[in-house]
């Protein structure tokens, strides 16, 4: 058996960023179920950050983490939001909602969006206006997870791969975990295991908070070899639609922005969805999709009200939930780690949080009792 103070369950963005964190406080052990970290979501997302979010909460908790996603695992990227016809009121809205956090925005019109990608369409169909960031950040999910195993290593924490909880239980004072290779008892346990946060409380006996699994689609195909795409702006249309980002010189990813309930598993594209985000991107644009490059589908977790959750069960000692990371779980992990780090240890409440206006009831599991 394998005394540690934290377990963390999950070698995602959201285990191994917090469990970075934790390892100032304690031993730390991340047990992972897969051959390597990052094979679900965190290794399957358009690795993008920016402050187009619905909800106030996880553009703040973008705010905190802006400045702490640096070079290498982000680095600056323009960002265009596009309003579609009939997308007038949502573009106001995302300009409204963008200002208070990155005021050097500026507004757009369909021939300078034009200027930027030259392939969106005018008049019927087409972009009528849009806005500009300059400030994203184009996120390397393999370099973010690389780095923090590698202070957790440093710290004396480990990372088990290849090593799925099995079974868990409290013993009156301790969490008690087993793989099929090892046995952790644990002061605390870090639920940070995505789509399966709720199975992984019900295996502890824990009641499950919803967190629900949807699955995205995603899609990738080649340009004409003479042009060069690597500066253009991640593209999104502020309601339904599409966005599409360069992945290097002259290749292209789309997602229609599908959202598909799912059972926690390794999600697979489905032809209809892969079709859709074609289609999508076809319609706003000059381009005819004849070949993908390549497709791929991950599981986005919500929590009910949208919003990611870190802190204890209230009924289970030691139990601490880090989950419903979403559609943002890369670019709000550094605010998230630090939000855990603070609640697991018995620390105050961090202050660049406070000041953003995130308190610890927003994140809390207790708002869904
Ligand atoms: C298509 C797509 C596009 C996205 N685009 C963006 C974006 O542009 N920007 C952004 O910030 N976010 C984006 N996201 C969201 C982001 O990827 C997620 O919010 C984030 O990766 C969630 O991290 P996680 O660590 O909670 O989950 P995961 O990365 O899924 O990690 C959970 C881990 O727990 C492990 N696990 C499960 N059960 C067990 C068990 N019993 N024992 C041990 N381990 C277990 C799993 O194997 C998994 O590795 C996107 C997601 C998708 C799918």
């Amino acid at each position: 058996m394998r005394q540690v103070d934290f377990l963390v369950i999950g070698a995602g963005i959201a285990g191994l960023s917090a469990a970075a964190r934790l390892a100032r406080h304690g031993k730390v052990a991340v047990c992972e179920a897969e051959s390597a970290p990052g094979v679900h979501a965190s290794g399957r997302s358009a690795a993008f950050a920016h402050f187009d979010m619905d909800d106030p909460i996880v553009r703040a908790l973008t705010a905190v983490s802006m400045p702490l996603l640096e070079e290498p695992a982000a680095r600056r990227h323009p960002a265009l939001f596009l309003a579609l016809e009939g997308q007038e009121a949502a573009l106001d809205r995302v300009e409204a909602n963008y200002r208070v956090w990155e005021p050097g925005i500026t507004r757009l019109d369909p021939q300078q969006a034009r200027e930027l990608v030259p392939i969106l369409k005018e008049g019927s169909g087409g972009v009528i206006g849009a806005l500009l960031d300059e400030n994203g950040r184009k996120l390397d999910a393999h370099a973010m997870l690389e780095g923090h195993r590698r202070t957790l290593r440093e710290a004396g924490g480990e990372v088990a791969l290849d090593a799925p909880i099995t079974a868990l239980r409290h013993d009156g004072e301790r969490w008690i975990a087993d793989t099929p290779g090892q046995s952790y008892s644990a002061r605390v346990v870090v639920n940070a295991a995505g789509a399966w946060a709720d199975q992984i409380a019900s295996l502890g006996g824990i009641a499950p908070l919803g967190i629900r699994p949807l699955r995205r689609t995603v899609i990738t195909f080649d340009m004409s070899p003479e042009l060069d795409v690597s500066g253009w702006p991640f593209t999104k249309t502020v309601g339904p639609g599409f966005y599409i980002e360069p992945e290097g010189r002259g290749r292209l990813l789309a997602c229609a922005m599908d959202e598909h309930p799912s059972e926690p598993c390794d999600a697979q594209p489905e032809e209809e969805d892969v079709a859709l985000a074609a289609w999508r991107v076809e319609e706003a644009t000059t381009l005819e999709i004849r070949r993908i490059a390549s497709k791929w589908a991950g599981l986005r977790s919500f929590a009910p009200d949208r919003r990611p959750v870190a802190g204890f069960d209230r009924t289970a000692p030691g139990f601490f939930w880090l989950a419903g990371q979403g559609g943002f779980g890369l670019q709000t992990s550094p605010a998230m780690a630090m939000a855990a780090e603070a609640l697991a240890c018995g620390l105050d409440w961090p202050e660049g949080l406070r000041a953003a206006g995130v308190e610890q009831a927003a994140v809390s599991p207790a708002r869904f009792a």
